[in-house]
């Protein structure tokens, strides 16, 4: 049976509102088709610095974080250069360095995807790295590391940009935005992708200091962001308010989610092994994965499945978790039960 549930792309469950879509249908007639749109965003920066408490001056707009991420990549990578991450981290690091030639080295966490600061800056400071860079809460674990912690690396490494894709940031509530007057090296990335539900418009924003945005300026495409993206956001960044709500019950179904696999864990006898999550998606491993992506997919259920044992389940609405949890708690008692027998067959 194909059910057709996507919990593998860290989207938000919740669609924008007809409240907000009505406002949007009224603005849609009003857009000039025939134009180039905004090439600065104006408005969208006005509006969204106004949410997170920045100038805008302090702030680029463009084609989702993925673009302010390749436009930062793209302007300081050469062959050769560093970018220093870790593993496991977001895959488009990878991308984006390998595009520039550059070279992407990645410092090991431990299995829940935390790790140890001074190992960490000992490795980094073997590399001279041109480029730091990773995601804070950490796609795909679900970690974060503290904002001493990141103070601890911008201060080692005073000499190297250090981007905090803070795409889940909502789910955390910790940013380190208020550090980028402090530390001129410091870049924050931002999305209206993941909680603020508005994956398919591709809105991103790169957040630093005001010199340090104009010297990337020069490197951002023009018109990169479209009319009609840049028009939807704006009503939806007038009401931050909708989004703390959703932000809310995303988070209380991430939590009774995570239960639920915890007890699938403790009946397992270590077969399959949750972590806890600071984003809206929980991280897990299992020597059963293949059984379990067997009968996910058989019924049409996408969670995202990594090299390794591990795998990652995007928080979805109440019934999808709680259908994603019965079939994998049955796929551990069943499977685990045949496994069983035959080690004593
Ligand atoms: N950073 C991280 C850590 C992500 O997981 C994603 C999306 N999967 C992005 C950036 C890119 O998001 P977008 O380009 O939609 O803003």
């Amino acid at each position: 049976m194909d059910i057709g549930i996507r919990v593998n792309a860290n989207e938000s469950y919740k669609n924008i509102s007809d409240d907000e879509l009505k406002d949007i249908i009224e603005d849609v007639v009003k857009l000039k088709f025939n134009r180039y749109p905004d090439s600065e965003c104006n408005e969208l920066r006005e509006l969204y610095g106004k949410v997170i408490g920045v100038n805008k001056e302090n702030l680029i707009a463009g084609n989702g974080s993925d673009e302010m991420i390749s436009l930062i990549i793209s302007s300081q990578i050469t062959r050769r250069k560093v970018v220093l991450t870790i593993d496991p981290d977001f895959s488009m690091y990878d991308f984006y360095t390998s595009l520039s030639d550059g070279v992407i080295k990645k410092y090991k966490t431990e299995d829940d995807g935390s790790f140890s600061v001074n190992k960490f800056i000992n490795f980094g400071k073997k590399l001279s790295p041109k480029i730091i860079i990773f995601s804070n809460p950490n796609n795909p674990t679900g970690n974060v590391i503290s904002n001493e912690d990141i103070c601890y690396i911008l201060e080692s490494f005073k000499d190297t940009l250090v981007i905090v894709d803070e795409a889940y940031y909502e789910f955390y509530g910790q940013s380190m935005i208020q550090y980028i007057e402090k530390y001129k090296n410091l870049v924050v990335t931002r999305t209206l992708s993941k909680a603020w539900g508005l994956a398919a418009l591709r809105v991103g924003f790169l957040i630093a200091n005001k010199e340090l945005i104009e010297e990337l300026n020069k490197s951002k495409v023009p018109y990169n962001l479209n009319t009609f993206s840049q028009m939807v956001a704006c009503n939806v960044l007038k009401h931050p308010e909708k989004i703390l709500k959703s932000v809310e019950e995303i988070v209380y179904e991430r939590e009774r989610l995570y239960k639920s696999l915890k007890n699938i864990e403790e009946i397992s006898n270590n077969k399959v092994i949750f972590y806890k999550s600071k984003a809206n998606f929980i991280f897990g491993r299992s020597i059963m994965k293949d059984d379990i992506k067997k009968i996910l997919d058989d019924k049409g259920i996408l969670i995202r499945y990594f090299n390794d044992d591990s795998f990652r389940i995007t928080v979805g609405s109440a019934l999808e978790n709680d259908l994603v949890v019965n079939i994998i708690e049955k796929v551990v008692l069943d499977v685990g039960e045949d496994n069983d027998k035959n080690i004593k067959n």
